[in-house]
């Protein structure tokens, strides 16, 4: 698992927050929830997992996106489209976990907001302002006011009509509406009124409106792209004079073999780590 290691190790210097686990001593598996380098609440995410397993980078690492978030469902297609490529055209068996991880990134940037419809409304995003639940589901600020003044006539309409003593257990808490996660833990029948009327309030102050359009990427995407492709470089020359070794006798001092390994994993953390500042 050496290889993948040495590259594990690179990428979370890159990416703050990546969950490594190693359920055997010879696989790894990934977990990070990427998100377009513009950090706002309205940042495009999707939760990358990766299986890497012993004989990496020949055995191909298993690539899984889910929740797609802040971008449409043609995107998050063409995103899987592009990582299956990745793996696919990657025939000399080349390190390829940071670069799946960065094109995950890019592609969240370039093509964040484009094409989303509103999940209550089913209409286009960018037509009017919008608002984020903290479980990152993306919808217009009027139709989920809308939504929320339905439950709130709903709740009142089931307290009413419920037996005395059935009252209090009437569920009040706001999931929603698309995934159907609690926005709200802490209703009671004495609270809801109000807690719900802050919502509607708090959703018309913090709503968003969505520059639909294809952004540039960053300066930051530049930076991590150049390092990326240094690192690629690298570890291509490497492998070169690894090849012209074999070549010339087969013969690979397992010491020295160990040695040009430390170098090369030193060399793609001081690489990254130069690169910090400006990033920042
Ligand atoms: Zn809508
Ligand atoms: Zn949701």
């Amino acid at each position: 698992m050496e290889a993948a290691d040495g590259e594990i190790e690179a990428l979370c210097s890159i990416w703050e927050g990546v969950h490594v686990e190693s359920p055997t001593p010879s696989e790894r598996i990934l977990k990070l929830k990427i998100k377009s380098l513009e950090d706002e609440t309205t940042s495009a995410s999707v939760v990358v997992e990766m299986i890497v397993k012993e004989g990496y980078p020949l055995i191909p690492p298993q690539v899984t996106i889910s929740n797609p978030r802040g971008i449409g469902e043609p995107e998050f297609h063409e995103l899987r489209r592009k990582i299956d490529r990745i793996i696919e055209e990657n025939s000399d068996e080349m390190p390829i976990i940071c670069e799946i991880f960065q094109e995950c990134s890019d592609y969240l940037t370039e093509n964040q907001h484009v094409n989303m419809d509103c999940s209550i409304c089913l209409l286009s995003l960018s037509s009017s302002p919008i608002i984020v639940t903290s479980c990152d589901h993306f919808m217009h600020s009027m139709c989920f006011c809308r939504y929320l003044t339905v439950c709130l006539e709903e709740f009142r309409k089931e307290i009413r009509e419920a037996q005395p003593y059935m009252k209090e257990k009437v569920d009040t808490n706001i999931v929603c509406p698309v995934c159907r996660e609690s926005l709200t833990e802490e209703n009671t029948i004495q609270n809801y009124n109000a807690n719900i009327q802050k919502m509607i309030k708090e959703t018309k102050q913090k709503q968003k409106t969505l520059r639909n359009k294809k952004r540039r990427a960053s300066t930051t995407t530049e930076d991590v792209q150049n390092t990326m492709k240094r690192w690629h470089e690298e570890q291509r020359r490497l492998a070169k004079i690894y090849e012209k070794q074999k070549e010339k006798g087969g013969i690979i001092d397992i010491e020295e073999d160990k040695k040009r390994r430390e170098f090369f994993i030193e060399t793609g953390t001081a690489v990254v780590e130069e690169e910090e500042d400006p990033v920042i």
